[in-house]
């Protein structure tokens, strides 16, 4: 991998225009899009459907490349990857949580949970118990060998948040990870991506239609016709840390001065 900043963003899209091409017509999806997202935040993307909302997620998963204009991830320049390098980076980098869930059928949580310790060759016994680990975190402890049609919405996408998590990403990107989900279930998914996003640090960038799930995010970017129409940042990130600090154990301070005698 190509050298990279001391600490660059999360993310960054820089100019990134898109043009899907359909037979002989042209489809520009993006138009210029810029914006970062910090390590650590919580991030949502907004706008009306057919805006560029899930082109731009697949550019930042590494699953599509843009037409012009850049893409960082972790200061990592996503033009100067070959497909190996990309596919390799979507493994180690990113976790993806869809509308749908994607969850195998034939596969109970666990099964699934572990898919992507697979392809990283990760023996079974271990795979199996971060897994289940996993699951637990997630509050699924008691659902390890159910399949996905014995699960409700909610679980189901618990399941697909403990997949993504799994392989430790630096990023998790969720298209409508609430989509589908009634609006007890939804707040108590985003519930856990707080939490995950708070206790582990990881960076989520969440597309969502659901206002109130934005308001609970650090930085709203509303796309409008492949543009950004504007950005809000809601909670400055270290304050969410100084937070966290404030609630963390405290470690005990270096002894300023040695005893003397006894
Ligand atoms: P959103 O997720 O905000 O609903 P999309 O990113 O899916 O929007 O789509 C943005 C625009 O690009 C839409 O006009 C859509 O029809 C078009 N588009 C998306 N994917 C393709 C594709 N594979 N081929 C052609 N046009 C596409
Ligand atoms: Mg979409």
């Amino acid at each position: 991998m190509q050298k990279t900043a001391a600490n660059p963003p999360a993310v960054e899209v820089a100019n990134v225009t898109k043009i899907y091409r359909v037979g002989h017509t042209d489809y520009p999806a993006l138009r210029g899009v810029s914006f970062k997202i910090e390590k650590g935040e919580l991030a949502s993307i907004v706008g009306p459907s057919g805006s560029g909302k899930s082109t731009i997620l697949n550019l930042i998963g590494a699953l599509d490349r843009p037409t012009a204009g850049n893409v960082f991830v972790d200061g990592i320049n996503l033009r100067k990857l070959n497909e190996d390098r990309l596919a390799l980076l979507r493994n180690r980098k990113i976790g993806f949580v869809y509308q749908s869930f994607n969850l195998i059928q034939r596969l109970t949580s666990v099964e699934n949970v572990e898919m992507p310790l697979i392809s990283r060759g990760t023996p079974e016994r271990i795979r199996r118990v971060k897994a289940a680990n996993m699951l637990k975190m997630v509050g699924l402890g008691n659902k390890l060998n159910k399949k996905p049609t014995e699960l409700s919405g909610g679980e189901q996408q618990r399941v697909a948040i403990a997949r993504a998590l799994i392989a430790e990403p630096s990023i998790v990107i969720g298209d409508e990870p609430t989509g589908n989900l009634d609006s007890k279930t939804t707040m108590e998914i985003l519930n856990l991506v707080v939490q995950m996003n708070k206790n582990k640090g990881i960076t989520f960038v969440l597309v969502t239609h659901n206002m109130e799930v934005a308001e609970m995010t650090h930085r709203i970017v509303s796309i409008r016709d492949g543009l950004v129409e504007k950005e809000q940042i809601l909670h400055r990130i270290d304050s969410f840390t100084n937070e966290m600090n404030a609630v963390a154990p405290q470690v005990p301070a270096e002894p300023q001065t040695r005893k003397s005698g006894a």
